[in-house]
């Protein structure tokens, strides 16, 4: 076993072993004796749909900016993942994206994305991850029911676990990672301790989705299609997503009620009304291979720990625990593959330091934050181009929503604007790169 990078303790327990959590103990196990992560699902050795994630049953597209990230915290996670299916594909000439006006000017642009189904994604990080170190052990059917705390030391020491029979355990933690997932998770362990809370943000934008998997007829000259809008008149959608073993995945959204149906007729229906009849057309020659599945997303939450003073020390909140976004931008599991990515570097700059893990945790957090406003802020202004999204819309200028219009239109004619849009898009590049003083000034010579 190789040797740890430094020492932080004896034990870090994850709270999920999903893709937040898996990510965070490939990094914690060079730092801790062992890295025990609880899932209270039962989790098997293969590519699956679990009970625990329904979302699993929709689109999950990995954003490139996500798998940078999760390249570098798993070596070999890219090409792990075509070996067993995944689709390459160039993200301008390969994806199609149309809307009422027509459809956008496909370009070889520099970005491969790689799609498969969030099961395969999963289960290639999960291999990974697990043949990373022995330190880790992963232990499904373990549900934790909350946190053990030193009000004396004010910090978290552990947690309470309970098996699938009922039996509780406590077991003893140097540091608690919540990664699971957008429920409540923490935040309510803290309360049952009598904690504070962070304050949560909260935006309400009322999508509801439907998914199938589909063998789809060969003679297409498009391996992705985005259908959709012109916001806010048309505020649905559908995307279709290659995946592994010659099918497809697709999802069609829908907001404020206009929901999506979850029985096969209907959901042809829904994709006849699309504003290009691609999906439509492409479904009716093909052959279903799934049930349709649907789901509800109610609200964006940002739980912002970064601002609490009075923090208990011993506690990181991680992935869809730190920040749930609108699904509809793709950008989940990358927004938890660059916080964790962002986690493995404040540690790695410690390393050879003797700076107490409550101080790491410290400068941590704020760090996190700054990683998940990227994707909230992109995912909000998109949501608050609806009159009936609910929210501080305060962050939100009309200024700065009518400049990213105007990015918009300008990128059908300027390569460099368009660039920057797909990089800011993927989260490869901060959005600042898109009001640097000669994009602004394109901006201007439209007015
Ligand atoms: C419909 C839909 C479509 C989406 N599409 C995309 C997309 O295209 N691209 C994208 O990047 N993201 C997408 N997302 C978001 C993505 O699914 C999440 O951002 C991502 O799964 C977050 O990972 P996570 O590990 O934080 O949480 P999750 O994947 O939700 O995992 C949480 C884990 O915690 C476990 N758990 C829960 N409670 C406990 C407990 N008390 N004790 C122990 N274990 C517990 C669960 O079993 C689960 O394994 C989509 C989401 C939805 C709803």
């Amino acid at each position: 076993m190789a040797d740890l990078l430094r020492r932080l303790g004896e034990r870090a327990v994850v709270a999920g072993g999903s893709l937040a959590g898996l990510l965070s103990a490939r990094v914690l196990c060079d730092y801790f004796d062992e890295v025990l992560v609880l899932d209270r699902d039962e989790i098997h050795d293969r590519p699956e749909n679990r009970r625990m994630t329904p979302q699993s049953h929709h689109v999950h597209i990995l954003l490139k900016g996500g798998e940078v990230a999760t390249e570098a915290l798993i070596p070999g996670f890219t090409e792990e993942m075509v070996s067993v299916g995944s689709v390459p594909m160039l993200a301008g000439r390969d994806i199609i994206q149309g809307s009422a006006f027509g459809f956008g000017q496909r370009w070889d642009g520099p970005i491969t994305l790689h799609s498969q189904s969030r099961a395969v994604l999963e289960h290639c990080v999960r291999k990974l991850v697990r043949n990373a170190s022995d330190r880790i052990v992963l232990r499904s059917k373990s549900t934790v029911r909350g946190l053990q705390y030193d009000a004396d030391r004010g910090r978290i020491t552990g947690v309470e676990a309970e098996s699938a029979e009922g039996k509780r355990e406590r077991i003893g933690a140097d540091l608690v990672i919540d990664a699971t997932g957008g429920g409540a998770g923490a935040m309510r362990w803290l309360s049952a301790l009598g904690l504070p809370i962070p304050f949560v943000e909260e935006v309400k934008v009322n999508f509801g989705y439907s998914s199938a998997i589909f063998e789809l007829k060969d003679g297409r000259d498009w391996k992705g299609a985005l259908i959709g809008g012109p916001p806010p008149k048309i505020s649905y959608g559908g995307l279709v997503m290659p995946i592994e073993e010659g099918c497809h995945i697709v999802s069609l959204g829908g907001r404020f009620g206009d929901f999506p149906p979850d029985d096969l007729d209907g959901f042809r229906a829904f994709a006849k009304q699309l504003p290009q009849p691609t999906i439509y057309e492409a479904l009716e020659k093909g052959t279903p291979r799934s049930e349709v599945k649907s789901m509800r997303f109610g609200v964006n939450r940002f739980r912002h720990y970064e601002r609490m003073g009075d923090l208990v020390e011993g506690l990181i909140p991680i992935g869809d625990a730190l920040e749930c976004v609108n699904p509809t931008y793709g950008q989940g599991m990358s927004s938890a593959a660059k916080q964790v990515k962002a986690l493995s570097d404040v540690l790695a700059a410690h390393s050879g330091l003797d700076t107490p893990l409550s101080e790491i945790v410290k400068e941590y957090l704020p760090v996190a934050a700054e990683v998940a406003t990227v994707p909230w802020r992109q995912a909000n202004f998109n949501d608050f181009v609806y009159p009936q999204t609910e929210g501080d819309r305060s962050a939100f200028t009309k200024e700065e929503a009518d400049y990213r219009m105007k990015l918009q239109m300008l990128s059908l004619r300027d390569n460099d604007v368009r660039l920057r849009l797909l990089k800011v898009g993927h989260l490869l590049e901060p959005p600042s790169i898109l009001f640097e003083d000669e994009v602004a000034a394109k901006v201007a010579a439209m007015e």
